[in-house]
């Protein structure tokens, strides 16, 4: 059993895989495609209260995980409470009760003046009695900076000079503030939010990011240092299918060839990962996996092994929730073929919360049983 665990697919879920395969003393191959859902996400884990495993491993991808709910800023004016956040986010909870500043640069896509209101509206800062004002501060250098990309923007903050600039204007940012929000901008490379946190004298972080922001990309940096430091093996690509090979499994890459594998874990995400697709009507399957497969996928607990129409699936409930629900079934074991070594987790498995901490979790899971370690 010299063969490495491959794991498919580099979201949560497949780095947690990594993570376990490599943490029971296994080897382990990531193989993996495009960004998917966690590069996506908005740098506020949801799910249940996470396990000393899960929390570990968080805190190694830059999350921060509290044992009570904390509470976040959206930006769109809304507070959530959850247990895991990307560190550059603002705790509000640690700020409960006292004077929040909401930084207005003045970019098009940003309201600091109604994004206050709204959040000292939110039933959080009522109970709390937590107050939320605008502080103008003049940040931008050209038009162009008040309509580019969150995302870009961000890039922009972090560059030696322009970081060095806002850390002198936060220090002379007068009192009446005992934290300050900023919109999701707070640099990729660098911990900007823990660098003019010490600047200002006082907790400075972010809101949420929309898709496509900084809190994906964060994911995308952490992921490739957590993988290296574990010696996992990242390859970059497409994986075309999976074999049985007498009593391994073989999995097919893009140039043909094949990687052999002890156990393969299918963390490929689900239909926005592009993970699962729907076919175009016609013989076969109405759905199928973005990888051949020697199994079948499930939807609302039907195997999809022959020609079904989907679009009476999603017809039938009225929109497409069914997309969110289609992936393979699992056991208790996150094993997906009661007689393969093939097992799946995060997003991939059907029917199961779609959430970061629920995709480390069962990544943890399905790492370990794949790995031979129960
Ligand atoms: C826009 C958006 C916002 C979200 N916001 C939140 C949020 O605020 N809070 C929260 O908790 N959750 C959020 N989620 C959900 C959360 O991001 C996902 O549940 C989680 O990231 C899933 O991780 P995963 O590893 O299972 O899948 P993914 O991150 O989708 O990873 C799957 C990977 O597999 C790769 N892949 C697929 N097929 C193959 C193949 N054949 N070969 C090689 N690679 C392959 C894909 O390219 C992709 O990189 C959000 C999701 C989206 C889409």
């Amino acid at each position: 059993m010299t063969e490495p665990v491959v794991i498919v697919g580099g979201g949560f879920a497949g780095v947690a895989a990594a993570w376990a395969v490599a943490r029971s003393g296994g080897a382990a191959v990531l193989l993996t495609d495009r960004a998917g859902a966690s590069e996506l996400y908005s740098g506020i884990c949801d799910g249940d209260a996470p396990s000393d495993d899960v929390s570990a491993l968080a805190q190694s991808l830059g999350l921060v995980i509290t044992p009570e709910l904390g509470a976040v800023a959206t930006r769109e004016g809304l507070i959530r409470r959850v247990y895991g956040r990307d560190s550059a986010l603002l705790d509000l909870e640690e700020q409960a009760g006292k004077q929040l500043g909401v930084v207005d640069p003045g970019r098009d896509d940003w309201d600091g003046e109604l994004l206050a209101r709204s959040f000292s509206a939110t039933r959080w800062a009522r109970s709390t009695n937590t107050r939320f004002r605008c502080v103008a501060l003049p940040l931008l250098k050209s038009g162009a900076e008040r309509r580019m990309a969150p995302y870009d923007f961000a890039r922009l903050l972090e560059t030696p000079e322009r970081a060095a600039e806002l850390a002198r204007t936060l220090a002379e940012v007068g009192g009446g503030t005992d934290a300050l929000l900023f919109g999701p901008w707070l640099g990729v490379e660098r911990e900007l939010a823990a660098q003019l946190s010490s600047a200002a004298g006082r907790p400075v972080g972010e809101t949420a990011s929309g898709p496509g922001g900084v809190a994906g990309a964060r994911f995308g940096r952490r992921r490739e240092a957590v993988l290296a430091a574990h010696r996992v093996e990242l390859r970059a690509g497409a994986a075309r299918a999976v074999e049985e090979r007498g009593s391994t499994l073989s999995v097919v890459l893009e140039d043909g060839s094949a990687l052999a594998a002890r156990a393969v874990v299918l963390a490929i995400g689900g239909f926005v990962a592009g993970g699962f697709r729907v076919n175009d009507g016609g013989v076969g399957s109405a759905a199928s996996a973005s990888l051949e497969l020697p199994i079948a996928l499930t939807l609302e607990g039907e195997l999809m092994d022959r020609a079904t129409s989907l679009a009476g699936q999603i017809a039938r409930h009225g929109g497409f929730e069914p997309l969110e629900a289609l992936g393979l079934a699992v056991d208790e074991r996150f094993a997906a073929s009661t007689r393969l070594p093939l097992f799946a987790c995060g997003d991939a498995q059907a029917g199961k919360p779609r959430t970061v901490l629920a995709a480390l979790s069962s990544g943890i899971g399905a790492g370990r049983a794949a790995a031979g370690v129960f």
